[in-house]
């Protein structure tokens, strides 16, 4: 369970992002964040990873206060956290390591979360299939993919970590409404069991939720 207890978060004196936030979030429920740009939705999001630590109040995730995690225990509680970030970035390697986030590939379960996240077609039709390099800077016949497979490589990452927690922040900048609303599908259905946030600022593709927070 993930708890903020008042929670301000100023980036400088005078200016709060967030302001005095209560909000409990159970195991296992799909909550969707909705919200105008700027009004704290990934600044939520980056406090509840401990990239940023509140000006006042406490987060408290699965009984345990974030203000005083010791920092060597911080990667480790990171590592339970997928998250794809609005400006999530791919890099100029092979799919698979695109996936994986690292040189060692376990390839079926790469090719699993590639499926799952929705690629599982586009895989098939890659010239070397998880080899196949992404984007032009090293290999003159990498694969240029687009926004909406970008952010399907994006969520197979996060899948690939396989964290009991997962959120999608905003993957509709990249998007037109129905490929956010096949995303929203997709990333509802295989979130089934864990705990996901789903954020975005438009209301339009909000059901099948368990709970909605307005920002
Ligand atoms: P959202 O994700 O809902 O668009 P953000 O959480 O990114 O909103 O931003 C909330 C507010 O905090 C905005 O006014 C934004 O300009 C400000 N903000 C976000 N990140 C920073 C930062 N690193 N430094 C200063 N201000 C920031
Ligand atoms: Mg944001």
């Amino acid at each position: 369970m993930i708890e903020l207890r008042n929670v301000t978060k100023e980036y400088s004196k005078g200016n709060s992002a967030l302001n005095g936030v209560s909000v409990k979030i159970e195991r296992g429920e799909f909550v969707f964040i909705v919200g105008d740009s700027g009004s704290g939705k990934s600044t939520l999001i980056r406090l509840i990873m401990k990239e940023l630590n509140p000006t006042e109040g406490t987060i408290i995730v699965n009984g345990q206060n974030l203000n005083r995690m010791k920092h060597r225990n911080i990667a480790k509680y990171r590592r339970g956290l997928g998250v794809v970030f609005q400006d999530f970035r791919l890099f100029a390697f092979s799919l698979g390591q695109n996936v994986t986030a690292g040189a060692d590939v376990d390839r079926a379960r790469a090719e699993v979360c590639l499926r799952e996240a929705g690629l599982g077609e586009r895989l098939l039709r890659m010239p070397d299939g998880l080899d196949t390099m992404l984007y032009r800077d090293f290999d003159p016949h990498g694969v240029v993919i687009s926004g909406g497979e970008a952010q399907k490589i994006a969520i197979a990452r996060a899948l690939y970590k396989n964290a009991p927690f997962l959120v999608l922040d905003e993957p509709t900048a990249a998007l037109d409404p129905v490929s956010e609303y096949e995303v929203y599908r997709k990333f509802n259905a295989i979130s089934g069991g864990k705990t996901a946030l789903y954020i975005s600022h438009r209301l339009a593709s909000c059901r099948f939720c368990d709970e909605i927070l307005v920002f």
